[in-house]
C-alpha cells in the first residue's frame, strides 16, 4: 500500500487522460495518472490543427505519429437523403484559410502508445488501477484505488469517461439522452485516390463519413439505425466492401481489405457544469455526442489545455474561483457545438419532412452567404477566441 501526495491527479487512461497527464508533466506540474490500460481501439480521430499543436507540445507528434497519419485538406458534404428538398453540396478547402491542412487523421492504435511512451519518460506517476473511493474536503481531494493506494491532491482531472465516478462524487448533475442509432467504424483500401478529402454523405438514418489515411486507404464512420448497423457488421467482408462502395457513390473506386468493423451506440451526455469541488471534467466525462464533424476528442484536448493552464498557474487549483473560471472558459465552446451536432443528427433520424427541410435550408443559407460559410469553416476547425494559449498559433 502506498500513500502519495501530489498537486494533481488524472483519473482515466483513455486518450483524454493520457494526454492530460502528459501535458501536466510537460508543464512541470507534479501529477499522477490513475486508471487501467485501455483496450486497443480501432477508431481513427480527425484532429484539427490546434489539437496537433498540443500533440507537438507534448512531444508525440514528430516521428512515427506524423508519418502514420494523413492530412485533411478538403471537406465535402453531400445530401444523400433523397428528400424532396435537397441541401446543396458544400466543399471546403484548408487553402481558403491559408492553411496547408485542416488537421490530420490519427489512428488511436498509434496515438495511444505514443502518449503512453511520452508519459513513461516523463516525471508523471502512474498507477494502473481503478479509483474505488473519493473523499473531498475543504483543502484536498483523496482517492483510494481498488489496489489500496491512497493519493491526496489539490485537484483532479476527471477523464474517467461517460459514466464518470468523479463527476458523480463532485455532485455534478448530468443530462443523458440516446439516439436510435449506432456507429460502425472500419478501415479499407480503395482503387482511386482520396485527394486528402474527408467526405460526409448525409443519409436518412445518419452520416456516412470517409476520412483519408496514408496511401489509397480511408477510415469510415457510418451512422445508421442499430438494426441496419447490425446487418452490415454481420456481412462477409466482400459484401460489406460492396455496401461501402454503394453508399460512398463509388467516389473512391473499388473497395477492398475492409477491416473487422466495430459498432458504438450513439448517445449524448452533457454535464451541467465542467468543474466543482476540486474536480475538472474533461473528455467524455464532460460531453458525449455523435461523431459528426469530428469534434469529440478535439474538444477534449481543449478541455485539457484549459485545465492544465489553470492548474499550472494556480497555487491551489482546487478552489471555487479556479473551477468557476474553468467552467466559464468551457461552456461557450462545448454547449453550442453539442447542440448543433445533436440537432443535425436528429434531423437525419426524423421521419417527417419539416426537420429535413430545416437542415437543407440552413445549409443553403450557409452556401449562399460567404461570411457565414467562412465562420462555420473556422469554427469547425477551432473556436478561435476560446482556445487555450498553448494551442494557439
Ligand atoms: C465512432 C466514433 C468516432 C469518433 N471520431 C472522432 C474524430 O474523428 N475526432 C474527434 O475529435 N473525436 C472523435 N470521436 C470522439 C472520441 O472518440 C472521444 O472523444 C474520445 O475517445 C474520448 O476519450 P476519453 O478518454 O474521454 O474516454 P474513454 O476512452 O471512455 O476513457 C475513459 C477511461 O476512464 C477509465 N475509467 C473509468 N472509470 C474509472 C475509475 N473509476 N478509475 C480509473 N479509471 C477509470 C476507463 O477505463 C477508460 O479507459 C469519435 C467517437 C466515436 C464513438
Amino acid at each position: 500500500m502506498t500513500d502519495i501526495n501530489t498537486k494533481a491527479v488524472v483519473v482515466g487512461a483513455g486518450p483524454a487522460g493520457l494526454a492530460a497527464a502528459a501535458l501536466l508533466a510537460h508543464e512541470g506540474v507534479a501529477c499522477v495518472l490513475v486508471g487501467p490500460e485501455a483496450p486497443e481501439d480501432p477508431r481513427t480521430m480527425a484532429l484539427m490543427s490546434p489539437s496537433i499543436r498540443l500533440l507537438e507540445r507534448i512531444g508525440v507528434w514528430s516521428g512515427l505519429l506524423s508519418s502514420s497519419c494523413a492530412p485533411l485538406r478538403h471537406l465535402h458534404i453531400f445530401d444523400d437523403t433523397g428528400n424532396m428538398i435537397e441541401a446543396p453540396e458544400l466543399r471546403f478547402a484548408a487553402s481558403e484559410l491559408g492553411l496547408d491542412a485542416f488537421g490530420y487523421n490519427v489512428p488511436l492504435v498509434q496515438l495511444v502508445p505514443a502518449l503512453r511512451d511520452v508519459l513513461t519518460k516523463s516525471s508523471a506517476g502512474r498507477i494502473v488501477a481503478k479509483v474505488a473511493r473519493v473523499d473531498i474536503s475543504e483543502t484536498a481531494i483523496t482517492l483510494v484505488t481498488d489496489a489500496g493506494e491512497t493519493i491526496t491532491a489539490q485537484a483532479v482531472i476527471a477523464a474517467d469517461g461517460a459514466r464518470s465516478m468523479l463527476r458523480e462524487t463532485a455532485g455534478i448533475a448530468v443530462y443523458n439522452w440516446s439516439f436510435d442509432q449506432d456507429a460502425m467504424v472500419t478501415n479499407f483500401d480503395h482503387s482511386g485516390p482520396h485527394n486528402d478529402t474527408s467526405t460526409e454523405w448525409h443519409r436518412q438514418g445518419g452520416v456516412f463519413t470517409t476520412v483519408p489515411l496514408p496511401g489509397k486507404r480511408s477510415s469510415l464512420v457510418w451512422l445508421d439505425k442499430p438494426q441496419e448497423i447490425a446487418r452490415l457488421i454481420a456481412l462477409p467482408p466482400a459484401d460489406l466492401a460492396k455496401e461501402i462502395q454503394l453508399a460512398g457513390h463509388g467516389a473512391l473506386g473499388l473497395i477492398s481489405n475492409v477491416t473487422q468493423p466495430r459498432s458504438f451506440p450513439m448517445r449524448g451526455v452533457s454535464a451541467e457544469r465542467y468543474g466543482a469541488r476540486r474536480v475538472f471534467l474533461v473528455g467524455e466525462a464532460a460531453h458525449v455526442f455523435p461523431p459528426v464533424g469530428a469534434q469529440g476528442l478535439n474538444m477534449s484536448l481543449r478541455d485539457i489545455g484549459h485545465a492544465a493552464e489553470l492548474i499550472r498557474d494556480s497555487s491551489d487549483p482546487g478552489t471555487v474561483d479556479v473551477l468557476e473560471n474553468y467552467d466559464k472558459r468551457r461552456k461557450p465552446d462545448i454547449e453550442p457545438r453539442q447542440l448543433a451536432i445533436s440537432a443535425v443528427n436528429h434531423t437525419l433520424l426524423a421521419e417527417s419532412l419539416a426537420p429535413h427541410a430545416l437542415r437543407a435550408l440552413g445549409l443553403r443559407v450557409m452556401s449562399l452567404v460567404p461570411p457565414l460559410r467562412d465562420y462555420v469553416m473556422r469554427e469547425g476547425l477551432s473556436p478561435q477566441s476560446r482556445l487555450p494559449e498553448m494551442m494557439r498559433n
